[in-house]
């Protein structure tokens, strides 16, 4: 542990370890799991918005400096769904792989030209709940939807995101090789400048 200690608002695991790996030797992190905390609403129509009211409800109910992440994948061919909603794009206690399912079942047939999606980060940090002047740090990650799920790391949609260089699905990138290209690596070396050592 080291640097001062901020909450990151996030009940992810898979957040939570990539947020970790880029932002963990310069601040002390605390998940929301470990500071009890519980989940707000995510009812906005934008990244920005949900990310905001994450960061706030996590100040105020711990009074720790916190970051919050909202993100999400965005499919062209489906009028930018899941978009803010990719969490519970299968229903409010969907599982990983009902959203692929249901993202998989949504773009049947489409080749590849029309599979085209991109992954959004929006990352916010305020050092005390009614912080006037917020950090907010954001990434985008360019891909495509493959047809089948492949490789075994990450979460969320990252089986079924193909990287639009290399080929590769996020699921079957490295945790170094993902936080290179990936939405949240973008947006987290973004946030890194403004906490120097
Ligand atoms: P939220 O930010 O809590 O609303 O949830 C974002 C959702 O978007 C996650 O539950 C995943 O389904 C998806 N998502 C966001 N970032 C990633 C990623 O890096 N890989 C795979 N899925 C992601």
């Amino acid at each position: 542990m080291t640097g001062p200690t901020w909450l990151v608002a996030t009940h992810n695991p898979g957040k939570l370890e990539e947020i970790r790996a880029l932002l963990g030797d310069r601040l002390s992190l605390i998940g929301a799991a470990n500071a009890k905390l519980t989940a707000p609403e995510e009812t906005a129509p934008t990244f920005v918005e949900n990310a905001l009211a994450k960061a706030r409800h996590g100040a105020a109910a711990t009074g720790l400096p916190t970051i919050a992440d909202d993100s999400g994948l965005v499919v062209d061919a489906l009028g930018g769904a899941p978009g803010v909603r990719s969490a519970r794009y299968a229903g409010d206690d969907a599982s990983d792989a009902d959203n692929i399912e249901r993202l998989l079942t949504a773009l049947a047939d489409l080749p590849r030209q029309r599979r085209a999606a991109r992954f959004i980060c929006v990352i916010v940090a305020l050092r005390s709940a009614d912080d006037p002047t917020p950090l907010i740090v954001q990434g985008a990650w360019q891909g495509h939807i493959a047809e089948r799920p492949r490789g075994q790391g990450g979460f969320g949609y990252d089986p079924i995101f193909e990287d639009a260089e290399q080929g590769l699905t996020a699921a079957e990138l490295s945790a170094a090789e993902k936080n290179a290209r990936s939405h949240r690596g973008q947006a987290l070396q973004a946030l890194r400048r403004c906490f120097p050592r």
